[in-house]
């Protein structure tokens, strides 16, 4: 089943005419037709959770900006997409941004949004003229602009290129990019929803969450949470990248086991499934899980959280027994403390003695005391700052240690990696 990747196997499918031939921008005209409020409705009854990493019901947060507000309101889409082993946004823009196009319209129709902004990582530069060149074919035809396919709807588009910081794809720090400042995540609250972009109440969804709006309203909020687990409808792109014979972008149901994932559509992993050590389920700030767990895991909300893990960005990150765990945190880390934005102390400072242990237990100079006190300074991130930034540093080091200890104290013993 295909939500958001329906059209990209059809040539030219970027194209404003490929988009109508195959029923393009008539969910749009059905949402005008259903009016604002049941349009917000069908997204809540649909249950879709935001797709970026967080997992907040979109309906619920559209339904959080004030109706009566005498202020402009804004929509922003997050296409930062900066977790690593994350590449799925960038392939719904490259083939197919007018459904992301007719996403936003909706949005900003149910919300009552006449300005919408894509925040977008600053190497999609392709995907950036590729975005503008829709846009551009949207204002033509009067899709976009001030009377949107003649229903008297305003809805205006722009694209703001970022500079490549992870920390902007926290959606305060976003903002903060925006507005023409240091991407610094805010203190949350007040939210977005009350005081966002401008100062202005402000919707921001991920890029697959707003792609997937036109197929919610064209085939109903009902049948589309009908796909999927309890509170983890529809589909979501999964990003498999790693020991895979076959890496790639995935949309399937949410709630498929990983091992079907991974063996029926990624092609299997490099060596076997016996050869696998572990995965990394949700981007890199997900904590890994080891073979035995990913042997029968189902990849939906509720059962990674329970695993002590997240879905997040749907990045699956396939490690086979060939990868030394201890080098592979150690990368992660220094990538956490170069992106720390420094604001609060427990990032700042933490992140970098993470990444200064993690450095010298791979060089084989660490001690079992290390091991202690990696723990001991995650505790002291997680959950002590402004933003997630500070427990997607922790949630590496924490996951490995709980996983694979055994790895971390070979590595201080002998000096060299398990995994030869
Ligand atoms: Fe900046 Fe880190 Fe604090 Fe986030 S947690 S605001 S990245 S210092």
């Amino acid at each position: 089943m295909k939500i958001v990747y329906q059209n990209i196997h059809l040539a030219n499918s970027h194209t404003l005419a490929v988009y109508e031939a195959n029923g393009g921008y008539k969910a749009l005209l059905k949402a005008f037709d259903l009016g604002s409020d049941e349009v917000i409705e069908e997204v809540k009854r649909s249950g879709i959770r935001g797709r970026g990493g967080a997992g907040f019901p979109a309906g619920l947060k559209w339904s959080f900006i004030p109706k009566n507000d005498p202020r402009p309101k804004y929509l922003t889409c997050n296409a930062d997409e900066g977790e690593p082993g994350t590449c799925k946004d960038r392939d719904i823009i490259r083939y197919d941004p007018h459904r992301l196009i007719e996403g936003m319209i909706i949005c900003g129709f149910a919300v009552g949004i006449q300005q919408g902004y894509i925040y977008i990582r600053g190497e999609f530069y392709r995907e950036a003229e590729r975005l503008q060149d829709a846009i551009d074919e949207a204002y033509a035809k009067g899709i976009l602009g001030e009377n949107v396919c003649g229903r008297g709807v305003r809805f205006d588009l722009a694209i703001h290129r970022g500079g490549g910081a992870y920390v902007c794809g926290e959606e305060t720090g976003l903002i903060e990019s925006i507005e023409g400042k240091k991407g610094q995540p805010r203190l949350k609250p007040p939210f977005p929803a009350n005081i966002g972009l401008y100062g202005c109440p402000t919707v921001i969804n991920n890029v697959e969450t707003l792609a997937s709006i036109p197929t919610i309203i064209e085939r109903g909020g009902a049948w589309y949470g009908g796909l999927g687990v309890a509170k983890s409808s529809g589909t979501k792109i999964f990003s498999v990248s790693g020991h895979v014979n076959k890496p790639g972008n995935y949309e399937v149901e949410l709630g498929i086991p990983l091992k079907s994932l991974l063996e029926d559509h990624a092609g299997g992993v490099r060596g076997g499934w016996s050869n696998l050590k572990g995965v990394i389920p949700g981007g890199s700030s997900s904590p890994i899980l080891p073979a035995e767990v990913c042997a029968t895991i189902t990849m939906d909300y509720d059962s990674l959280g329970k695993a002590g893990t997240m879905l997040g960005s749907g990045a699956v990150i396939v490690l086979d027994k060939s990868v030394c765990i201890v080098r592979a945190v150690a990368r992660l880390s220094r990538f956490y403390r170069h992106e720390s934005c420094g604001q609060c102390t427990p990032c700042r400072e933490g992140t970098g003695w993470l990444a200064q242990i993690m450095t010298r237990m791979e060089a084989g100079q660490g001690t079992l005391e290390d091991i202690d006190l990696l723990q001991d300074i995650c505790a002291n991130i997680g959950g002590k700052t402004i933003c997630a930034l500070g427990d997607a540093a922790a949630g590496p080091v924490m996951g490995a240690i709980r996983a694979f200890k055994e790895e971390f104290i070979y590595h201080v013993e002998h000096g060299r990696c398990m995994a030869g």
